[in-house]
Order: structure tokens, then sequence, then C-alpha cells
């Protein structure tokens, strides 16, 4: 650390992202990344004619992806707002909203404590139940802006549109920010509740269900008014935000819905398949609305279970939150990936002797 680092910022635990080796060395279920390419169409999209393109700027506006997001889910272009990866998308959220708290669920996504940090901002962590479920009550109320995961990482559970709509409605005078980064997967959106709650801001991403984790393109849907706060504060920071193959990239993706279906049911169809499997085997395996499982096995903590399956060639996540101490989190891969996952897993319980 310099001497010139903000005194305030000295404290600053960063977000520690999942590990990302090199290509072809493990089997990779860290970082809830799709097992499938882009849709055919972002191929054709970055063509060399694009590519050669990039010496001009981007798209400030970022307009045709807007367009292509706002016709997708019945919406207007100005109820879109576009990020580089919902991240960048999340914290001009908090930038723009949070005044002084910022409620959020005790076991939810690692990012929200440390914009919260970085931003200043007192962070009022609501626990959740011994089987992780959200108490929503504690949500109504809040005093503070809101901020929820629905599904929940890394937990996977859901909340219903009703429950939704109860810490929505409970909280008329903040933003309810409600992070959908993983929806695809089987959640009820919050996106009818949007023409009703001009607080409500519901933020997504392209990373997971739409296969563009290195594209960097995340979004936002909400009442023209806030979404018009997000732009000034995205125009006062970093207008070029989205550069110009990602937007191509994203307008196709998003276009490609037939596409985007395929995946999505192959990835669910996986992913219930696998905890069936792990259930089998001893595991304790949370009802996952998303593209990864939630798991803790009694015979060993969630760091001994990623060592041995690292050690086999497998990378998952685990956390030393003693709240997370027992679980870890799977993300779902491809049929092959998935397969070799639970043979190493079997080896692992019959190297323990476990039945
Ligand atoms: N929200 C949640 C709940 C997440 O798990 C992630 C992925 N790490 C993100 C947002 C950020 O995704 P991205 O920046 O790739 O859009």
């Amino acid at each position: 650390m310099s001497r010139f680092l903000r005194p305030t910022l000295e404290g600053l635990a960063p977000y520690v992202p999942g590990e990302q080796p090199r290509a072809g060395v493990y089997v990779k279920l860290n970082t809830n990344e799709s097992p499938f390419p882009p849709s055919p169409a972002v191929l054709e999209a970055i063509n060399r004619d694009e590519t050669a393109r990039l010496r001009l700027y981007s798209d400030p506006t970022a307009l045709p992806l807007k367009q292509a997001i706002a016709e997708t889910y019945g919406l207007t272009p100005g109820n879109v707002f576009c990020g580089n990866g919902s991240d960048e998308v999340l914290g001009l959220s908090f930038l723009a909203f949070a005044q002084g708290t910022v409620v959020a669920p005790a076991v939810s996504y690692g990012f929200y404590p440390v914009f919260a940090r970085l931003f200043g901002l007192k962070m009022r962590e609501v626990d959740l139940r011994e089987d992780f479920s959200l108490p929503v009550e504690n949500f109504e109320n809040a005093g503070a802006m809101v901020v929820l995961a629905n599904p929940n990482a890394p937990t996977g559970l859901a909340l219903s549109l009703e429950d939704v709509e109860r810490i929505v409605a409970g909280n008329p005078d903040h933003v309810v920010l409600v992070d959908e980064a993983y929806v695809d997967f089987g959640a009820q959106s919050a996106l009818p509740l949007i023409r009703r709650y001009p607080h409500l801001l519901i933020v997504r991403t392209f990373s997971k269900s739409r296969s563009l984790a290195g594209a960097r393109l995340g979004y936002a849907l909400a009442d023209a008014a806030l979404i018009d706060d997000l732009e000034r504060v995205r125009n006062s920071f970093h207008p070029y935000n989205i550069n110009r193959l990602s937007l191509l990239a994203g307008v196709a993706a998003m276009r490609d819905t037939a596409y985007f279906d395929r995946c999505v049911q192959a990835v669910v169809a996986q992913r219930d398949r696998t905890a069936q499997a792990l259930r089998g085997m001893g595991f304790h395996v949370t009802d996952s609305r998303a593209n990864f499982l939630f798991a803790a096995h009694p015979a060993f903590t969630a760091r001994a279970y990623y060592q041995a399956l690292k050690a086999r060639g497998v990378l998952i996540r685990c956390w030393d939150d003693p709240r997370l101490r027992e679980h870890a989190r799977i993300s779902i891969g491809s049929d092959a990936d998935m397969t070799r996952f639970l043979q190493e897993t079997r080896a692992i319980l019959a190297e323990r002797s476990i039945p």
C-alpha cells in the first residue's frame, strides 16, 4: 500500500473472483459460466469488418442493445440501462441510489459488501433462516436501499414473485434492487412489477444464460426515471463503458431466443440430474433455481471437498465465511463435465470409506 491511498480505503478488502486457471487444466465448475459457446449469431456479428472498426469509439448510448433487450422483455429502450457486466451496473446503482446504509441478506453475493465499503456505506445484513431461506418480513420497512439476489447466491434459493412484491411494496421510499443474474434458470422475474413500482431496479447479466461472461455485459430494467439517474452517473464516469464488439455480441445473443432456450433447458436438466445424484450420495443439496448447486456432505467441510476435487482436476468454489463452511458451490457444466464431477465425487467418498 502506498502512502497516497485514501485513508478511508485502507481497510477495503476487494472482491475475490473464482480462480481462472489456464484452459484445459481443470474441469471448471467454479464461476458459474455457461458450458456452451455464445450463439453462432454472435460469432457472425463479430467479423473482420467490425474488428477493423475498433479504431472508432463505441456507441455511448448503446441504443441497438437497449432496443434488443427492450423488445425481448416488452419494454422501451428508456427502461433499459447497459453496463460492463452486471458488476458495473450494481456498482453504479449503489453509487446512484444508496444513502448511508444498504440492507442485504447476510448470505448473498459477495460483491455487495465490497461496493458498500468502497462507497462508504454501512451494510445492514439481515440473517437468513437455518435452511438459508429468506425471512421476507425482515426486509419490509428496511429504511434504506434493499439489495437482493433472486435466485440468491450462493444458495440458489428463489423467492416467489409475491414475496419479491412484498419487499418492494414494503419499501416505497427506497430503491429495491433485485439482482436477477440467475433468474433464467427457473425463478420468477420481478419484471411484471416494473410498471407499478417506480423504485424497483432489476439487474441482469449476459454472463450466465447467454454465454457471454467474457464480453462483460449486464443491464438494468426499471422505470425510466431510475434509468435516467443511472445514465447520469455512467456519463459522469465512463460513457463508452461497453466496447464495440460486446455491443454487437449482446444484440445477437439477445435476438437468438431459440439458442438461449436450448442452452437454459440443457443447464436446468443437467442441474436436476446432478442434484439427484448428489442427494443419492448423502449430500444436502438446496433446491437451486440457478446454474449452480449448493451442496454439503456431513463427512467433510466444503474446503476439504474443494481440495479433494481440485487434486482430481475439478474446480468448485468454497468460502471461509463460517456460515458457508459446510456448503460448496458447484457450477453446472456440460454433460461430460458433470459426469466427471460425479465420478470424482464418488471416488472421494470411496477413499474415505463413505458408502
Ligand atoms: N450478481 C450475482 C448474484 C453474481 O453471482 C454475479 C457473478 N459473479 C454477478 C452479479 C456479476 O456478473 P457479471 O458481472 O459477470 O454480469
